[in-house]
Formats: C-alpha cells, sequence, structure tokens
C-alpha cells in the first residue's frame, strides 16, 4: 500500500526523524492560511500523488509571498501532473503539502527495502540524491552505499556509521544522523514497510539532518495488523477496477495486453499468462478467483473484466477441485445474463463435476467457445483478438 508525502511524513513524525514543517491543503484559502502559520517565506508547494518526479514534471513550486501561494496553489491543484513515474496520461492533483522552505547545503539518496535475496533490510544510500537514482544507479553503481541488515540482529552502531562515513555526513550533524537511520529501521520494521526512500534526505547550511521527501510503502499482506494505517489508503490514486476486485477478496491486478483472463490458484494463473503469451498474445490481467471461489466471486471477477475497455476476448480457465466445475459454470452463466458478453470468451475446465458444467454453459445459450487443453485454449483466444 502506498501513502502521501505528507501521511509518509506523518509516521516520520512520530519517529522522530525530522522533516520540515508543513500541512495537507485540499484550497487555495486553506494552503494560505498554512502558509502564514510556518514562521516566514520562501514556502514550497507540492503536489500530492502517489508518484515521485514531481519537481521536474511541475509539481513542486518554491513561494516568496502568500498571494504566490495562492497563485501556485490555483496552477498546481487540479493539474494533470505528468511524470515518468505517472506515465503519460498523468494524475490528476486534489491535494498539496504547503511546507517551509529549507536552506540546503547538500541533496542525499536514502532508503531503507528489503532484499529477498539475502533476506535482509538493505540501506541504500547515495551522496548524488535529489536526482534520478536509477541514472546513478545504472551509470555509477560505485556511488551506491549498500549495507544489509539481518533482521533477527537488528541494526547495528558500526552499520550507522558505515552509512554515515558513506555519505560523508558532517561532523557536526553525525549524531542527529545516527539517530535518525536508527529511528527509520524501527519505523521500518514496525510498520511491515516494503520500502522507506528518502530523496533528498538534506544536510542544511546550518549542518541539520532533513528529509525533504518521504515515500512509505507499506507491505498489503501486513495490513490485517495495522488496522490503524488503513486509514491513510487514497482510492483516488488507485487502479479503480483493483479496488473493486479487492472489496470481493479477488486478487487481479491490471495488465497491458488485451486478452482477459479468469483462473483458480495464483500457480495455474501464471502458467495460464505464460501460455497467453507462447500463443503470441498479451494478457490483460491477473485474475486468481482462488481456490474455493463461489459462484458470486465468478460473477464479479468476469464482471470486473468486462469493465475493461482494452479486453477484447476472455480466457478462462478452471480446474475443478474445490471450486466444483458446476458451481463454477453457474457463475458464468448468472455474469453472462446480468452484465452481457459481447466478445468472445473462451472456456477451459477440468475437474470435479466437469460433465455437469459443461451441461450448464452448453444449455444456457450463450456464445462460448470450449477448448479441449490448454494449448488449445491459448490458441483459440489468440485467434479471436
Ligand atoms: P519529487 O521527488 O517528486 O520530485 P521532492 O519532494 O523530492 O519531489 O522535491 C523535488 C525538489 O524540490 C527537491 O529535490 C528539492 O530540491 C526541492 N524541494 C522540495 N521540498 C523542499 C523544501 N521544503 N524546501 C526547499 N526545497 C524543496
Ligand atoms: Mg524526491
Amino acid at each position: 500500500m502506498k501513502v502521501h508525502e505528507y501521511q509518509a511524513k506523518e509516521i516520520f513524525r512520530k519517529y522522530g526523524v525530522p522533516v520540515p514543517e508543513g500541512k495537507v491543503a485540499f484550497s487555495r484559502d486553506e494552503a494560505q492560511g498554512i502558509a502564514d502559520g510556518l514562521g516566514g517565506y520562501p514556502v514550497v508547494v507540492k503536489a500530492q500523488i502517489h508518484a515521485g518526479g514531481r519537481g521536474k514534471g511541475g509539481g513542486v513550486k518554491l513561494a516568496a509571498s502568500n498571494d504566490e501561494v495562492g497563485t501556485l496553489t490555483d496552477e498546481i491543484l487540479g493539474m494533470n501532473l505528468v511524470t515518468h513515474q505517472t506515465g503519460p496520461e498523468g494524475k490528476e492533483v486534489k491535494k498539496i503539502l504547503v511546507e517551509a522552505g529549507q536552506k540546503i547545503a547538500s541533496e542525499l539518496y536514502l532508503s531503507l527495502l528489503v532484499d529477498r535475496e539475502s533476506a535482509c533490510i538493505v540501506i541504500m544510500a547515495s551522496r548524488e540524491g535529489g536526482m534520478d537514482i536509477e541514472a546513478v544507479a545504472s551509470k555509477t553503481p560505485e556511488k551506491i552505499i549498500k549495507v544489509y541488515v539481518d533482521p533477527l540482529c537488528g541494526i547495528q552502531g558500526y552499520q550507522l556509521r558505515d552509512v554515515a562515513f558513506g555519505l560523508d555526513i558532517p561532523s557536526k550533524a553525525m549524531k542527529q544522523f545516527s539517530a535518525m537511520l536508527k529511528q527509520l529501521y524501527t519505523l521500518f520494521v514496525e510498520n511491515d514497510c516494503s520500502l522507506v526512500e528518502i530523496n533528498p534526505l538534506i544536510i542544511t547550511e546550518d549542518d541539520q539532518v532533513l528529509a525533504l521527501d518521504a515515500k512509505v510503502d507499506i507491505d498489503s499482506n501486513a495490513m490485517f495488523r495495522h488496522k490503524d494505517l488503513l486509514s491513510l489508503r487514497d482510492l483516488d490514486e488507485e487502479d479503480p477496477q483493483e479496488v473493486e476486485a479487492s472489496k470481493f477478496n479477488l486478487n487481479y491486478i491490471n495488465l497491458d495486453g488485451n486478452v482477459g483472463n479468469i483462473v483458480n490458484g495464483a500457480g495455474l494463473a501464471m502458467a495460464t499468462m505464460d501460455i497467453i503469451k507462447n500463443a503470441g498474445a498479451e494478457p490483460a490481467n491477473f485474475m486468481d478467483v482462488g481456490g474455493g471461489a463461489t459462484a458470486e466471486m465468478v460473477e464479479n471477477a468476469l464482471r470486473i473484466i468486462l469493465m475493461d475497455q482494452k479486453v477484447k476476448a476472455v480466457l478462462i480457465n478452471i480446474f475443478g477441485g474445490i471450486l466444483r466445475c458446476d458451481v463454477f459454470a453457474e457463475g458464468v452463466v448468472q455474469a453472462a445474463k446480468k452484465t452481457g458478453i459481447n466478445i468472445p470468451v473462451v472456456v477451459r475446465m477440468e475437474g470435479t463435476n466437469v460433465e455437469e458444467g459443461k451441461r450448464i454453459l452448453a444449455e444456457s445459450g450463450l456464445n462460448l467457445t470450449s477448448a479441449v487443453d490448454l494449448k488449445d485454449a491459448a490458441a483459440k483466444v489468440a485467434a479471436a483478438v
């Protein structure tokens, strides 16, 4: 789960990680009120969307006066912000962060993430902060410091020093930096984060360490133990079909192709996507209705896939184990009656009560193409698109 910069900074404050003073605003009046309370100008007006690269896209601007805060708010609120992370369609800005402008001596990069290979939390840092870190990593990888923290031991003093020396933190800021990094590690673990990124982390002209930007991603699989964080979810920023699917416990991820597919079981779903590609077509989604799906879940799955304008044909691949083929077939018939299907649908079904399932589909009067096996199904759906 992603959260906005202003929310990530609230979490930082709770853990004593220093951030500039500031608040979120939804209107011009509100923004100007906040700006006047920050104790002086310049202040910074920052678009809040779930994507980085806002500065380059025109979503982060410096205001020298209250009037300018007003002008910039009018400009940024409601704008369609395009950055390298939003894709060409961009994102509408619905809120802004108004925060105190800082006097920057240097911009650094700092992040914590889960490294699956080493089963560690890796701290990545670089003196080349504030810019495209991907470019630094690919062109000059020696400029990225990596420190691996074993989660069973927790972060050690020498590791804090390794990062601090690697970043060339000025001696006056050393103590503050170490304390901050230790707190960031605690924040990461306690909130089940998958990523915490500060780009840039700045050293101010008076040797203070400050998180100028903040990105926090929380592992969605751990949300059940963070009910307090659920309120930070912003459905406006998420894919509407994925939001709809999550209401029905469907594992759905939107992709770029045009073959919609409905499968029961994540492994079978991965294999089905591979076989669609093998047949020369591209999957439009990952949709796992789960081993124990009900007719209602199948109905919702089909309805959600048909909402997607780019889907030109659907492949339904079901292995009837816990979900019996007859129950599944009833779900398809119900969905088709309610939603209406106006694109080709290929069905491959095997397993418990398969004969009964096939009879239900055949007698439904729906225009479905049946396939004898997976390969046949993929070939038929690829031909259809
Ligand atoms: P993004 O990464 O989405 O572009 P940032 O929050 O990193 O957004 O802001 C982009 C740049 O704007 C920063 O690298 C920094 O130079 C400047 N900036 C951001 N916030 C402030 C601030 N409070 N004071 C001064 N400069 C800022
Ligand atoms: Mg940034």
